[in-house]
């Protein structure tokens, strides 16, 4: 596998499964961009209730058939007893995914809605991950975190807790929900070392291509969204370009700020699009080898 990387950076890079043809277009064009920028992984999101799964199963397939690329599958416990959940994860293993993103997932409505659980079911992302090794321990499993703590949970340590049991269930890697103020990455990492989790906490990062959009976003995932990133889109709601520029800097900032306090692997919402993330990961050092994906050998990306 390409693999580049510039004074110990290591990134990876998160995509959702296309729903329509030219989505699919467009999402080949995005990975033949930053595959050769060396990702640790890539990993496909799996929708609500497990609405994607036949679409996550194809983009894995076919990153596995057609890429030189390590795809992690998102999985989610939503709407599904343990024998279904199961029996995917028998199928993934069969065409041979070895690294899944292990959740509990949000209710059918996406981001906010309230998720049930089932007796007969998977209850967190603990319990997904013992699920996952009991089925094959060599799976490796990355699970989340989140630096603002998750909306449903009463307090830091309540949240801490499920993350330390997550990582004794044998994850040993978790991601970030994303997050724009790094002194609250920093304080949750501390806090999640004091209470023995030692796994990476690798920061989630979201390129901010809809300042709108993601505002909305931020309100149902718990982010806070500062003021101060407020202003720096203010007034750019038909200034797609100027847009587009802040963007790259606000990105560029969170990043650089972060390798200065030590942090060396980032994980990349990129939405379907390599456009802000490969310029982010060029200035983060990185810079394309020679192409992981099929039709494309030996070709050099710009
Ligand atoms: C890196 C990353 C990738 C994601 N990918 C997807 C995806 O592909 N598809 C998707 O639908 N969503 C995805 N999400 C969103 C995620 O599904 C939601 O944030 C969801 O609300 C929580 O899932 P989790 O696995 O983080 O939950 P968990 O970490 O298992 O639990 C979240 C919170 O729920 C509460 N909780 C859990 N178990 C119990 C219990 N037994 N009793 C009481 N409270 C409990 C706790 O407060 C806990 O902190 C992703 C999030 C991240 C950070």
């Amino acid at each position: 596998m390409v693999q580049k990387r510039a004074g110990g950076i290591e990134v990876s890079f998160e995509f959702f499964p296309p729903k329509s043809e030219a989505m699919e277009a467009s999402l080949w064009t995005a990975i033949q961009r930053l595959a050769p920028l060396g990702p640790r992984f890539v990993s496909v999101t799996y929708g609500a209730g497990g609405s994607t799964r036949e679409r996550t199963h194809h983009t894995i397939q076919r990153l596995l058939g057609e890429t030189d690329l390590d795809p992690a599958a998102h999985l989610t416990c939503v709407d599904a007893s343990r024998a279904e959940v199961d029996e995917v994860i028998h199928q993934y293993r069969q065409t041979g995914v070895k690294h899944f993103v292990a959740l509990r997932g949000d209710g059918q409505g996406g981001a906010g809605s309230a998720f049930v659980p089932r007796d007969d079911g998977y209850r967190n992302g603990a319990d997904l991950t013992a699920g996952l090794k009991a089925i094959d321990p060599e799976f490796e499993i990355s699970v989340s975190a989140y630096p603002e703590k998750h909306p449903e949970s009463p307090d830091f340590a309540t949240d801490i807790d499920l993350l330390k049991r997550k990582v004794d269930n044998g994850a040993t890697r978790a991601i970030t929900q994303f997050f724009f103020d790094n002194d609250v990455y920093e304080r949750y990492v501390e806090r999640v070392r004091r209470a023995g989790v030692y796994v990476p906490i690798v920061p989630g990062i979201v390129p901010i291509h809809d300042f709108v959009k993601i505002a909305r976003f931020s309100e149902a995932t718990g982010a806070n969204v500062p003021a101060w990133l407020a202003r720096r889109f203010e007034g750019l709601e038909n200034d797609p370009q100027t847009r587009a520029h802040v963007a790259a800097a606000v990105c560029a900032e969170q990043v650089l700020d972060l390798t200065q306090r030590g942090v060396g692997e980032f994980h990349f919402y990129t939405m379907n699009r390599a456009d802000l993330v490969y310029s982010i990961c060029h200035i983060l050092g990185l810079r394309p080898g020679p192409m992981a994906v099929e039709g494309n050998e030996g070709a050099a990306a710009a």
